[in-house]
């Protein structure tokens, strides 16, 4: 037997059951906030994320899936959303005619991750991206609606933690700061900090190895390095988000793994997901579109992670999806009329099964239990020539009988569940 590949996993029953109404929650609240759909495609040139992503980010380094297509040309499978977004909105030039656009996906993304709890290699990401906003309006539109999205959801135990990142102005002299910090503590260091400390010493501040960890404590921090603009950015948002009564915690060690971000970043985590990972996370990247050969264009984005929302929510009802009508047909003449009545209910909206075995009465009527048919129709030759069925409430076990001739007039549409 063929089984699956390590981290793809197959999505049934019940998780499929949660996935869809989850999206369709996504989908119903975005609106609310006027977020457009876009579906793009999950092959794109490696190009876009090595240039969009950066090149010394992990993603790029050891986790993306890349291969030579047939005609020799090197192609990725998205790892993330962001800028495939990017460059989908100048591709299609759609900045111009409006200067304020906001998008949303859902879908697939994949990353060569160890597969552990919670990372797959295969998993799902919604986003949103905002584009044509310098204002940290951009940001409580997309911080706001996703508060919402989780409190609809029911999760709660959520901290939410932001900081900036500054500009082209005042990082260098962070960076600087930084790099003059970590230079003497060099053996302190991971392997992988002691490469990062020269090509982004941004990174360290996010390394997860205890080792470096320790020394992060007495590191300077970015706040202290802002340029008045970025300040003025940084207050003015932490304004607005009172104003939306939306709590946060300033939290000087989130500056994401992803070049791209300036200015504000964000990350929500969740107790329950432990200490290292966030539920959804997300920044300001007024650099990346011009980075990408587009237009000049501000933005802030978030993206989270399906599986780990769904692990978190706790709903304990039963999602196996119930059916409106089972149809238990008894007897070789009333096959014609059971098969007619069937589709006539299912094109007049109804969820319909039957036994298309026609075994005994009794497995029938299992199979209708079984199936969490809300009612039963017993369709036997005796009924037929009296030109009825038995109509059976499965919930509360109680017949009645009801004639044929009301189907076909259309009665059975007043039949409320
Ligand atoms: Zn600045
Ligand atoms: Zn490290």
């Amino acid at each position: 037997m063929i089984h699956s590949i390590r981290g793809f996993n197959d999505i049934y029953g019940k998780e499929s059951v949660i996935f869809q109404k989850l999206e369709s929650l996504l989908r119903e609240i975005l609106k609310l906030w006027n977020f457009k759909e876009v579906r793009l495609p999950i092959l794109e040139k490696t190009e876009l994320f090595q240039r969009g992503i950066g090149d010394d980010t992990d993603i790029v380094e050891k986790e993306m899936y890349t291969f030579y297509d047939r005609n020799g040309e090197s192609l990725t499978m998205r790892p993330e959303g962001t800028a495939s977004v990017v460059r989908f909105l100048n591709e299609h030039k759609l900045y111009g005619s409006d200067r304020y656009l906001k998008f949303f996906y859902i879908g697939p993304m994949f990353r060569y991750e160890r597969p552990q709890k919670g990372r797959l290699r295969q998993f799902h990401q919604a986003g949103i991206e905002i584009f044509g906003l310098p204002h940290p309006l951009a940001e409580l539109e997309g911080i706001s609606v996703l508060q919402y999205i989780l409190s609809r959801i029911g999760i709660t135990d959520t901290t939410f933690y932001i900081n900036s990142l500054g500009c082209d102005l005042c990082r260098p002299g962070y960076k600087e700061a930084l790099f003059s910090f970590f230079d003497n503590k060099e053996e302190h260091l991971c392997e992988d900090c002691k490469r990062r400390k020269i090509k982004n010493p941004l990174r360290l501040i996010d390394c997860k190895s205890t080792k470096c960890q320790e020394n992060l404590e007495k590191a300077p921090k970015i706040t202290d390095f802002l340029c008045n603009n970025c300040k003025n950015h940084f207050d003015e948002l932490k304004n607005l988000l009172f104003l939306y009564n939306i709590s946060f915690e300033e939290n000087p060690k989130i500056v994401r793994g992803l070049d791209y971000y300036n200015r504000t970043v964000f990350e929500v985590h969740s107790k329950s997901l432990g200490a290292q990972s966030a539920l959804c996370a997300g920044g300001r990247y007024d650099r990346l579109s011009k980075d990408l050969g587009g237009f000049d264009l501000p933005a802030f984005g978030w993206a989270m992670g399906i599986e780990r929302l769904i692990s978190l929510i706790t709903d304990s009802s039963d999602y196996s999806e119930e059916i409106d009508f089972f149809v238990v047909i008894i007897g070789e003449s009333a096959k014609k009329e059971g098969l007619t009545v069937i589709d006539r209910l299912r094109k007049a909206g109804y969820s319909v099964e039957y036994d298309t075995f026609f075994g005994s009465v009794k497995s029938q009527l299992r199979r209708a239990d079984k199936l969490k048919a809300k009612k039963t129709i017993i369709l036997g030759e005796d009924e037929i020539k009296r030109g009825v069925f038995i109509l059976k409430d499965m919930k509360e076990g109680k017949e009645e009988v009801v004639e044929i001739n009301k189907l076909w007039k259309g009665d059975f549409v007043k039949w409320s569940f």
